[in-house]
């Protein structure tokens, strides 16, 4: 079982964030990481993540405060400018076990260049 509130410094994107794992950046600020998914479901798929250990979206929004939280949705949204998606996107945030999250840090896909049917890509 995943635990979405205790955070756990050997998760993947941990080791992203500390350089020990590579992966293919496509944009960086003081707030947040975001890079290409290993295995995309799309022609883009890229990955968000916040500098901070937040476990999940629940553990990110329970311990930030306000400014914190707008900050980091302010960095998503440039990002979805960044990669020219004019014709729409998906945007997945999964939560715990029942939502299909298997890294314990939080990440948003941002899927694209492809229309997605269904609720699963
Ligand atoms: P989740 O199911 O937790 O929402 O999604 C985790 C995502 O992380 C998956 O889409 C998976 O392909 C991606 N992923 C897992 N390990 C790595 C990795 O080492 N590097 C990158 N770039 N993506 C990864």
């Amino acid at each position: 079982m995943i635990d979405i509130y205790k955070y756990d410094d050997n998760n993947v994107f941990a080791k992203i964030l500390r350089n020990q794992i590579p992966c293919k950046k496509v944009y960086e600020d003081k707030i947040c990481l975001a890079f290409e998914d290993i295995n995309p479901k799309a022609p883009v798929h890229v990955l968000v993540i916040p500098k901070i250990k937040a476990c999940s979206f629940n553990d990110f929004i329970d311990k930030s405060d306000e400014n914190s939280i707008a900050l980091f949705f302010k960095s998503l949204r440039k990002i979805t400018k960044l990669l020219n998606l004019e014709k729409g996107y998906r945007l997945i945030c999964n939560v715990g076990d029942d939502g299909g999250q298997e890294v314990p840090h939080l990440h948003f896909h941002i899927l694209g260049k492809k229309r997605l049917s269904g609720l699963i890509p």
